[in-house]
Formats: C-alpha cells, structure tokens, sequence
C-alpha cells in the first residue's frame, strides 16, 4: 500500500469515497464502517480523522456496500410508513442554528466550479436579484 497523506483535490476523495469497503489510512485495512475501528484501534474521533486527511466535514466514512444496504433499508422503511417525514420541519429549524464547521479549501473550489457551469446552463446569471 503507498502512503497517503492529507488529500488535496475532490477527484482524490471522490475515489477513496467509491471503494465498496473503506480503507482506515493509518493501518491500510479495509472495513465496511470506519468509525468503530477508528475509535478502537487508533483513540480517535471521525471529525479527527477527516480533519487529518483533509476530507470535507459531511465525508461518510463507510464503504459504498454498507451506504448502499443502509439507504435501502431506509428507503423499504419509508416504502412501509415506519419512518416518516414528521420531524423535517424541526429538523430543518436545528440545522439553520448549527455550528457550521470549515469546509476543505479544495472542496470550497469544486463547488465554486459547479456552481459556474449551473450558471452557463441554466443562466442564472441573467435573473436580477429582487
Ligand atoms: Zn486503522
């Protein structure tokens, strides 16, 4: 396994995100779900690890396999009514009053970089702010 260090750009992260298992870059296993063997294995907390690689604050640290199997868990609980939308408008009022943490100066590029092509293609840049 080479090493790896803090990542730099969205491509880097966007393919150690796609892997079907994660892999933990202190040790170079691979696990379904990072967080317990972070915590074990190496003392530390999900938001120390993202803040050492340099990964952006919302990276899931679960490989694709287990993202997948939990959205479509979610997705036959909502199919069945168990889990329900209720809660979205208190939800959405606890977000706006979050402490927002900083973004990766790389992820803050790529997204100024989408939002110029939204711009080219839907043009927003000819409707005027009222
Ligand atoms: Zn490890």
């Amino acid at each position: 396994m080479e090493p790896r260090g803090p990542f730099t750009s969205f491509l880097d992260v966007y393919e150690y995100l796609s892997s079907d298992l994660i892999e933990c870059l202190e040790c170079g296993r691979r696990f379904h779900l990072l967080n317990p063997h972070l915590r074990k294995a190496h003392g530390m907390t999900c938001d120390e690890y993202r803040e050492l690689y340099n990964l952006p604050v919302t990276a899931p640290l679960a490989g694709r396999l287990f993202r997948q199997k939990q959205s479509d868990k979610m997705r036959y609980l909502i199919s069945i009514g168990v889990v329900t939308h209720d809660h979205l408008a208190s939800a959405s009022l606890k977000s706006k009053s979050a402490i927002h943490r900083k973004r990766r100066d790389y992820d803050l590029a790529e997204q100024a970089q989408r939002l110029i092509s939204y711009r080219r293609k839907y043009g927003w840049d000819k409707v005027k702010n009222k």
